[in-house]
């Protein structure tokens, strides 16, 4: 799952370059707050996504999930239904 997040983080971290950053790679103010925005608001889905997609992917590839990777999806399903019951009390 740290795999994801760092994924995320380079793909998001890339959308808030608005234009080529190969000559000078700078971040303005403005930058941080879109980059924090943009993790806060997409990285747990991204994340939850990619995992999702885990199995159909180990499918295509004639493999099989390992006891690793169904306990890190078990761990990342017990902290959404966690988060859900936190918004939801009164
Ligand atoms: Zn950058």
């Amino acid at each position: 799952m740290g795999g994801f997040i760092r994924l995320g983080h380079l793909i998001m971290h890339e959308v808030c370059h608005h234009e080529a950053s190969n000559g000078s790679h700078t971040h303005d103010e403005h930058f941080y707050r879109e980059f924090h925005d943009l993790l806060q608001e997409c990285l747990p889905g991204f994340v939850k996504d990619c995992v999702r997609c885990i199995p159909s992917a180990m499918e295509t590839y004639g493999r099989r999930e390992t006891k690793k990777m169904l306990a890190e999806k078990d761990k990342l399903e017990r902290s959404s239904s966690r988060v859900a019951a936190a918004v939801t009390l009164p």
